[in-house]
């Protein structure tokens, strides 16, 4: 029978070509050689989205990591900047090739406790590689100042953390992922602690489920769940007086990926902030673009998935597009004005909270 009619188009969105080939793929061809074209591949931001609404519950996005590492691993042919990313996290163990010894510069004032120094906490504190972006070391700070208000035990790992490997494995370089997976397990498995807590949710959700493989079994915590924790028991008392019109935007791999909606949520409202609710969100939200290397790859759509998800934040009216990832804040923080400001629920959540004179005296302070 003829095959072609269930071959699908080799390139969605471009312009179908007179050929069968052009316009409905080859499957009788290799891969890469007509059934389907690479930038496909490569768009892809692996936000589940299309695995939530699957009836069938078929995981593309597992199919889509196996074809990169094909491209990847096999063929040397990572798209866009992937080359130079992966390059980079061969060198200096994070994707923009910066120095490994100023991990810890978003903190070098704060006299944080270093896991080597104390070998023991109740938090170990995973910064992530947002840690070497000013903006939003804002969150990081922010954290901490929380963790202190809240007098928890913790401490960081200082120059000791590495990159989780979350890219690596979303960019197809298996071997990279797999290296950074046990260099960090390695480190981890070094300490006594009871929970990691990290606001990176691609690092959370590697080091919560993808590390056991290598020997590390933790229990690991969004910033956002360890703190309404803290909320729930009145570890961290807040004021209610500047409520503001708020939406939020679910991370994928805090939400579709862990299931984790509820607790910057119920943040935001133990704040005093009636949330808008964007038309996709929860279960349903649309990604800010930024996820599995799509910034890198940098395929060109008809429009910028950034600009999408702002135009669904302007539609609620709302003046803060509250967010819990350094990725989504990256991306929606690069949409044009006007627009909502865009605040990390850990910055929004400091400024309302009541010193209560314990953070002072606090075992971190
Ligand atoms: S971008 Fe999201 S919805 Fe599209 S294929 Fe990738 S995971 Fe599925």
């Amino acid at each position: 029978g003829d095959t072609r009619q269930y071959a699908g188009s080799a390139y969605p969105g471009k312009e179908a070509g007179k050929s069968d080939e052009a316009r409905c793929g080859a499957p009788d061809k290799p891969l890469f050689e007509g059934l389907l074209d690479a930038d496909t591949v490569w768009s892809c931001t692996t936000c589940r989205a299309c695995v939530e609404e699957c009836p069938m519950m078929i995981e593309h996005v597992d199919a889509i990591v196996d074809m990169r590492r094909h491209l990847t691993l096999a063929k040397g042919e990572t798209a866009g900047k992937g080359a130079e990313t992966l390059n980079n996290l061969i060198a200096t163990d994070n994707p923009n090739g910066l120095s490994p010894q100023n991990r810890a510069i978003w903190a070098v004032d704060l006299k944080l406790d270093t896991m080597a120094n104390v070998g023991s906490t109740d938090v170990l504190l995973w910064a992530g590689d947002g840690a070497f972006d000013l903006a939003y070391q804002r969150t990081l700070r922010a954290l901490v100042a929380l963790l202190r208000h809240a007098n928890v035990s913790f401490a960081i790992l200082g120059n000791e953390e590495l990159d989780s490997g979350d890219l690596a494995r979303r960019l197809g370089d298996e071997a990279t992922f797999q290296r950074l997976a046990k260099a960090n397990v390695k480190t981890l498995n070094k300490y006594t602690f009871q929970t990691i807590v990290t606001p990176d949710p691609h690092a959370f959700h590697v080091l919560k489920n993808e590390y056991a493989d290598f020997g590390g079994h933790y229990s690991v915590m969004h910033h956002t769940e360890f703190l309404a924790q803290c909320v729930e028991r009145e570890s961290l008392t807040l004021n209610t007086a500047k409520a503001q019109s708020v939406t939020y935007h679910d991370p994928c791999y805090l939400g579709r990926y862990n299931g984790g909606y509820d607790a910057p949520r119920f943040l935001l409202e133990r704040m005093g902030m009636t949330i808008n609710e964007m038309e996709r969100s929860g279960f349903r939200s649309r990604c800010c673009g930024g996820g599995g290397g799509a910034p890198i790859t940098d395929i060109q759509g008809e429009q910028r998935i950034a600009d999408m998800r702002m135009d669904d934040a302007r539609e609620t009216g709302a003046s803060i597009v509250a967010v819990a990832c350094p990725q989504c804040a990256v991306m929606l923080e690069g949409v044009v004005m006007p627009r909502p400001a865009v605040q990390d629920v850990a910055v929004m959540l400091l400024e309302r909270v009541i010193d209560t004179g314990q953070s002072a005296g606090g075992r971190n302070g």
